[in-house]
């Protein structure tokens, strides 16, 4: 085999087959939600009382009129089809963490041979996919084990286009018909519906309006890297995996830092302007673009939105990279780590909350008012993370994200908050009183005369902290490049409504026995603060100190995502995903289940075929090199040559046994326990089979060498 040949196709084997006219800023407008069903849409083709009726089910959370619900069908299917779609489809997202969809037809054969176009109210609101196989976690016995989508209409229905023709797709949810949530969808709108509950009553103690409705916004930063697929299918381990189970370390990796915010090369370009493009027709507001810091590692950000949005619109758009990439002879990795020894890809979760006037309660304000609002919130938010490390930690929990966190390029398994040094100073102020008690002395009667303004949006370049403050949201950083937000923000919206409904009736019992607002506010955020002030930290979050003051602060480290996941039914947590209604005990641990499961098959997959890859790829490479050797006969060089790639090759041989035996063994009958057996005794010897396999590379004639190399990957474009 010729490796170089391969080197040479994967450079020019891209190609743009249908030539997209690129995105000048007049075309952008053009295009942004034109396949999106928005409410503007809905209302040129619905009666009045019909429009009205869904408008209220969007905006303000209210029950679907299943009256209304033949009318909206032929309106979107009329919609639909105007675009060319010739299939609809309930659009999911199971426990699997990707998305699900069945297409089905409008038009369909008839008896006489002609064809009618079937889409009723009843096909709009309620489908039942044939969706046996998804994971229920034990929530279906097997031989009930229907479940059914049902329509959400509060995120807008959108045209999947592909090279022959489009899709309706109808954002659902998923349930058992026992009512339980099949899906990640469910709980996540539930936590919103939680969080509005807790907050709205907080805000109307700072003077907001009866009424006001309460969302928390998202949005969702996703890096990925990029091959040539000519690369990509070469790799078994990729293919399989999704990530690199072999590969030594090329001379040159992300020292140079020069791949960092440089130029976009031109094949790489034209690829993102192209799914751009497609992503504002589906009303996906993507925003910034740019290298990131390891080689072929790349970014992509939209402009936040609602959760719900967010979450749908964030599948899609790793829908849309992936197959985008393709039409470039490249393949869009969302692993969280490909490539050992350079940095793995996150998605870094911008979190707020917002009122329905648009008003975000995590910005800093002008007003000692503001301001008083503002540090309420922020206090919530330090109560809840503090709380509950654990469930924050299990929401980012999986198997491929385990190779990132800790790893030193990204934040570490503990759980922390990033504040900046001025609002840690204005806090720890309060929590000590400090400041003139003369007359100015405003702002939460706590001296506020001496009290700097709160600074908006200062900046945090401390990209080491997991969870960070960024002016006037947080960053929930630990989240994985190939996870759903779905469960990452269910988790925040849960916890922060759970602190905030706390505080709110601390506050109110304070209100009630007779103070102002100003000193209530104060003293809750000055006691809260120091409840909960552990949690804040600003240093370095990749230092082996931080690891040693964490321990010594009692902060959780779940180092692996087993530790995590065996947390999350936890008495505490079971209480409050009941109490908030996002989750029952039955739901919550069929979703444990469910994540030993993937974890298990997960590690199981990457063993079986590391297994082979080095069996049936390497070992012989290893052996053929070895022929030739032998047949070059005796010189010096040689013999010591031979010497050193027949000890690594016997070194592979004795790894691979272990790894075989581990394999075959499984480790238990519970998913729980495979998930052990995975962890303690796969994974290390997987790393066995690496070791000595990497080493053969280096050895071994490039000639000879299966795999396509790191060098090869990260570096031709
Ligand atoms: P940074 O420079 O800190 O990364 P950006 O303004 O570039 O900040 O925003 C990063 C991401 O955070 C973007 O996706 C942006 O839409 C999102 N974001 C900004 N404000 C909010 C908010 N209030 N709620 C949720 N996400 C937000
Ligand atoms: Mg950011």
């Amino acid at each position: 085999m010729n490796h170089d040949f391969d080197v040479l196709t994967a450079a020019r084997s891209w190609r743009v087959e249908r030539a997209e006219v690129p995105t000048p800023a007049e075309v952008v407008s053009e295009v942004f939600a034109r396949d999106v069903l928005t409410l503007e849409q809905l209302k040129a083709r619905l009666s009045k009382p019909a429009y009205r009726s869904l408008r209220a089910t969007v905006e303000q959370g209210e029950p679907l009129n299943p009256a209304i619900a033949d009318e909206v069908a032929l309106a979107m299917k009329t919609w639909a089809m105007e675009r060319g779609a010739t299939h609809y489809t309930h659009w999911f997202q199971p426990l699997t963490g990707s998305t699900a969809e069945k297409h089905d037809a409008f038009v369909s054969p008839n008896g006489d041979g002609l064809a009618i176009a079937a889409f009723s109210g009843k096909e709009l609101i309620q489908a039942e996919p044939d969706a046996s196989s998804f994971p229920s976690g034990g929530l279906r016995a097997t031989f009930e084990a229907r479940g059914y989508t049902a329509w959400d209409p509060s995120s807008p229905a959108f045209i999947m286009r592909h090279s022959n023709g489009a899709t309706l797709c109808i954002p659902t949810a998923f349930a058992s018909w026992t009512g339980e949530a099949l899906d990640l969808k469910t709980p996540l709108l539930r936590s919103g519906e939680a969080l509005n509950k807790a907050v709205a009553p907080a805000l109307h103690l700072f003077g907001a309006s009866v009424g006001t409705r309460v969302v928390s916004t998202v949005g969702a930063e996703q890096e990925y890297f990029l091959v040539a697929e000519e690369y990509y299918f070469r790799r078994p381990d990729l293919v399989m995996t999704g990530r690199t189970l072999f590969g030594a370390r090329p001379p040159r990796g992300q020292e140079l830092e020069d791949h960092y915010f440089g130029a976009i090369p031109d094949r790489v370009l034209s690829f993102m302007t192209d799914a751009e493009l497609q992503l504002y027709a589906l009303g996906i507001p993507v925003k910034t673009r740019h290298n990131e810091v390891a080689p072929g590692q790349f970014e992509i950000a939209p402009i936040f939105e609602p959760s719900n949005v967010a979450a749908d619109h964030q599948q899609l758009l790793m829908q849309v990279l992936s197959n985008t990439a393709r039409k470039y002879g490249l393949v869009a990795l969302m692993h969280e780590k490909p490539f050992a020894g350079v940095n793995g890809s996150g998605k870094h979760c911008n979190w707020s909350m917002s009122t329905d006037a648009g008003e975000n309660l995590l910005e800093p304000g002008d007003t000692p008012h503001e301001n008083l609002q503002f540090l309420f919130f922020c206090a919530a938010v330090l109560k809840a993370v503090d709380e509950h490390q654990d469930l924050l930690r299990v929401s980012v929990a999986g198997a491929s994200n385990d190779h990132r966190l800790g790893a030193n390029e990204a934040p570490p398994a503990i759980l922390s908050i990033f504040l900046g040094s001025e609002l840690t100073d204005i806090l720890d102020r309060i929590e000590s009183g400090e400041g003139g008690r003369g007359p100015e002395a405003g702002l939460l009667g706590l001296g506020s005369s001496v009290l700097p303004p709160i600074p908006r949006h200062a900046g945090d370049r401390n990209r080491t902290s997991p969870f960070a403050f960024t002016g006037n949201k947080f960053e929930f950083r630990a989240v994985g490049s190939s996870q759903s937000i779905s469960f990452p923000v269910t988790v925040l919206n849960t916890i922060v409504a759970d602190a905030v409904q706390i505080l709110t009736a601390d506050l109110e019992a304070r209100l009630a026995r007779g103070l102002g607002l100003d000193a209530a506010v104060g003293e809750l955020v000055r006691e809260t603060y120091a409840a909960h002030k552990r949690i804040v930290f600003n240093g370095d979050g990749y230092s082996e100190e931080w690891q040693r003051e964490a321990q010594a602060r009692g902060l959780l480290n779940l180092r692996t995502s087993v530790d995590a996941i065996e947390r999350l039914c936890d008495e505490k947590n079971v209480r409050l995903f009941e109490r908030f209604g996002v989750l029952s005990e039955r739901e919550l641990a069929a979703r444990q289940e469910i994540l030993f499961d993937i974890y298990f098959k997960t590690v199981n997959i990457e063993g079986e075929t590391t297994e082979s890859v080095a069996q049936t790829m390497i070992l012989p490479a290893a052996v053929s090199y070895l022929g030739d050797l032998a047949r070059a006969g005796g010189s010096r060089a040689v013999r010591a040559t031979a010497a050193e790639v027949e000890a690594a090759t016997d070194e592979l041989y004795d790894a691979l046994q272990t790894l075989r035996e581990q394999n075959r063994a499984l480790g238990g009958d519970t998913v729980h326990e495979k998930a052990h057996h995975m962890r303690d005794a796969v994974l290390p010897a997987m790393a066995g089979v690496r070791q000595a396999a990497d080493r053969l590379e280096k050895l071994v004639a490039d000639a000879h060498w299966p795999l396509p190399s790191y060098r090869q990957m990260l570096f031709v474009k």
